[in-house]
């Protein structure tokens, strides 16, 4: 009998816990330790932020769903790992033994590489807001209303050495859309500062036409925008950016002023994971190879944002390369294959196809892209704007509540029309 332990219950860690009980015989435990003890569903933060979406609509309780499909729980953040004895200690000095390790922390968020961004709650200097958590959506929401009575200068964008640019793009429609029904947009002046090199270059080199139809948007919703913006540091009202030419010189510096401002941050590794000797990259990033296992110990797996992947090209100010939902869940199901032949005494050989699927929101349109593989060269290299992808958007989220609340990882339907459209989680 084995104890599998998956550190982390998000988007990558709560399927993997269903997708292994189905795989794995019941004599083997699996135990699930997360740092909080509800779920959140991170793609729909943006919409926590203005209000289109309440707390209890896009969170659940972990415990329940778990236990009923006899799956162990811990809420509890884990402190340390100590790899070479195979033990976690937890936050209240438990202990916790396991044979294989399945680490899905997703990202720590470093808002304190530039000084003053980000919330305070969360390690930042509180001028700028950020979404990547539900509690962060939620004081931007209570910041917004504060801010609909007397609007004046928004400023949305990503942080030098951000990876996750989607999210970005889709706050700053979102909210021009908000804006406009509230008939307020007149009076609130946006900028879009990235450190991408490019608008619409998403930490992917681009996809399909991502550059100029997201430039269009951009201009057809009167944003002006700032690309290969380092931002140095944020003061109340004023940020600081250095704009950086083509060879990486400083070509201009900028002080823009804002009322409100969600910038999103640079990611590294939680630091327990960080900590673990030949563990990760300078980041914290874990190392891992083809079969998602860590190159410097045979029992830990990992997936989703705390793995460490090479940024698609270099970049004049830094980026990183995104890990979007669906390209988590192919690495997901990639380890519980490799998990469930390592029982058997059999050697690993899935791997996940890494494929991007996304829908980013607009408000009241959408773009999705099919970037597959995500590294170019690709053989699918797509991207499309419609008001079917806000629609998307939506079902995705029911779907995905629904999928944890059933404890399901990939419906035989969902496995089908993701095949018809030439889309699997593993490469064959
Ligand atoms: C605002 C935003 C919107 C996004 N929208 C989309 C989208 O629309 N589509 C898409 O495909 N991708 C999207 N992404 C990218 C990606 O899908 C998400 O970031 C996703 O949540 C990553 O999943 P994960 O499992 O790696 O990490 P997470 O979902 O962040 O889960 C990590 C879990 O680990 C836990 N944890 C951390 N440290 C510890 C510890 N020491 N001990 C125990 N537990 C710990 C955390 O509490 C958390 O529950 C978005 C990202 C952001 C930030």
């Amino acid at each position: 009998m084995a104890h599998i332990v998956i550190m982390g219950a998000g988007i990558g860690g709560m399927p993997a816990a269903y997708e292994l009980r189905e795989m794995l015989p019941p004599e083997h435990r699996i135990t699930v330790v997360n740092t909080t003890d509800y779920f959140q569903f991170v793609p729909s933060n943006p919409w926590v932020a203005v209000g289109w979406r309440d707390r209890e609509a896009v969170t659940l309780p972990i415990a329940p769903y778990l236990t009923r499909k006899k799956i162990g729980f811990i809420a509890k953040a884990v402190t340390v790992i100590d790899a070479d004895a195979n033990k976690l200690t937890l936050v209240d000095g438990e202990t916790l033994d396991y044979d294989y390790l399945v680490i899905a922390t997703g990202p720590k968020l470093a808002f304190d590489e530039v000084a003053g961004a980000g919330p305070v709650a969360s390690g930042g200097g509180g001028m700028t807001h950020s979404i990547c958590h539900i509690d962060h959506a939620q004081a931007f929401f209570a910041d917004y209303q504060k801010f609909l009575e007397n609007p004046g200068p928004l400023v949305i964008g990503a942080m030098p050495g951000a990876s996750c640019f989607g999210p970005a793009y889709e706050f700053a429609f979102i909210l021009d859309t908000d804006l406009r029904r509230r008939k307020l947009r007149h009076k609130v002046p946006m900028t879009f500062v990235t450190s991408e090199p490019y608008i619409g270059h998403l930490g992917l080199g681009g996809v399909g036409d991502s550059k100029s139809m997201l430039e269009s948007e951009l201009r057809g919703r009167d944003m002006k925008w700032i690309t290969n913006a380092k931002t140095t540091r944020v003061e109340e009202g004023k940020m600081f950016v250095t704009q950086l030419d083509d060879q990486g010189n400083p070509l201009k510096d900028h002080e823009v002023g804002f009322k409100l401002s969600m910038m999103l941050p640079a990611f590294k590794g939680v630091d327990a994971v960080a900590a673990v000797p030949k563990l990760c990259n300078p980041r914290g990033m874990v190392l891992i190879d083809e079969f998602q296992r860590s190159k410097a110990y045979r029992n830990i797996f990992s997936a989703g944002v705390c793995v460490a992947i090479p940024p698609v090209e270099v970049t004049p100010v830094a980026t990183g390369t995104p890990k979007t939902g669906y390209m988590i869940e192919s690495m997901m199901t990639a380890i519980c294959h490799n998990l469930a032949d390592e029982l058997v005494g059999k050697s690993a050989v899935a791997k996940g196809t890494w494929n991007a699927v996304c829908l980013a929101d607009m408000g009241d349109t959408g773009a999705a892209f099919v970037a597959l593989p995500q590294i170019p060269p690709r053989n699918v290299n797509w991207f499309k704007k419609g008001k079917w992808v806000h629609l998307a958007k939506i079902a995705y989220e029911k779907y995905f509540m629904r999928k944890l609340k059933k404890g399901t990882s990939e419906p035989i339907y969902e496995k089908y029309i993701m095949g018809l459209l030439g889309i699997n989680r593993l490469n064959k």
